[in-house]
């Protein structure tokens, strides 16, 4: 059977030039902003180009890559969606640095308190006792309207997204294909060999489990803890559910991403990873194998 063939048929570079006029760019806002098709004489009443004909030139442009014209009116097309999306979302610039803000749930891994720390449209959670950290990427518009001390659990909710998309196989920057493994932290490109002196409260740095992704299309390689990415199993949410945990309700910074003692690499050949996660007194163990498949699931309880 023949695969459906897409190809690019822009350079990106001509793509771009057609938004390079404000004008256009006002064009694609007055449909953004529109909850119908919109007729010629609409779209040139939201618009403030006078001159019609200067109008029609710039409406022209747009139309085939990011306008589509119907015989009801016009409307953006998905890519159309997708760059005014990304003007919005730029529309709010994160200069400078927001305060730090401390993080409610204690650190999984030592039990220390985590600040939260956003800058340059990174999200920064670092622990202020043992070495476990992550960042990402978050663009500002995320937090408009946004009461302060609500920030790092938007933050999270975001974080929680984006791992989603990419379990689910698409990149978070260009919508491609992505492809996933479990592995060792130390083959990821996470991994900076020149720190050696990591804090011994993690255990054996080398036998933390992460999972690599790889865009197809754009080449990103992000990598994530291997517990984030099982907390949409259903062994996961089934075990939290019985014991009256709502997961989805809960804040993605009680659970950790790094610690062996929740996470550790059992077997390198065939490569086995073991999860835990804990709730009241008891306590669910999962071991994936390099494509995350859960083989095997077990439940202990410390309760008498
Ligand atoms: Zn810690
Ligand atoms: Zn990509």
């Amino acid at each position: 059977m023949d695969h459906p063939q897409f190809v690019e048929h822009d350079e990106p570079e001509d793509v771009f030039t057609l938004l390079s006029d404000d004008n256009r760019i006002d064009i694609l806002r007055a449909l953004w902003n529109s909850d119908d098709l919109m007729t010629f004489s609409a779209l040139h009443d939201a618009v403030d180009i006078r001159d019609s004909g200067q109008f029609n030139y710039h409406l022209d442009k747009l139309v085939g890559q990011f306008v589509t014209k119907t015989e009801e009116g016009y409307e953006l097309t998905a890519a159309g969606w997708q760059v005014n999306g990304a003007i919005e979302a730029g529309s709010y610039t994160a200069k400078g640095r927001m305060e730090p803000i401390a993080i409610d749930p204690p650190c999984p891994a030592c039990d220390g308190s985590r600040t939260f720390y956003y800058e340059n449209e990174v999200a920064r959670v670092e622990c202020d006792t043992c070495d476990v950290r992550m960042e990402f990427p978050i663009p500002p518009s995320t937090f408009v309207n946004c009461n302060r001390e609500d920030i790092p659990t938007v933050a999270g909710k975001y974080l929680r997204t984006t791992i989603k998309g990419l379990d689910t196989g698409f990149c978070a920057q260009c919508d491609g294909p992505v492809e996933r493994t479990a592995c060792h932290v130390t083959d990821s490109s996470l991994w900076d060999s020149s720190v050696d002196d990591v804090d011994q409260q993690l255990g054996n740095v080398s036998d933390m489990p992460v999972v690599e992704y790889e865009c197809l299309q754009c080449g990103r390689e992000p990598t994530s803890g291997l517990p984030f990415s099982l907390l949409t199993h259903p062994e996961v949410v089934g075990f939290h559910y019985d014991r009256g945990i709502d997961i989805r309700r809960r804040s993605i910074w009680e659970f950790t991403p790094f610690g062996t003692e929740h996470a550790q690499v059992t077997s390198n050949d065939p490569f086995r990873a073991s999860v835990s996660f804990i709730a009241g007194d008891d306590k669910l163990t999962l071991i994936v194998d390099e494509e995350i498949t859960v083989l095997e699931t077990t439940v202990t309880t410390t309760a008498e």
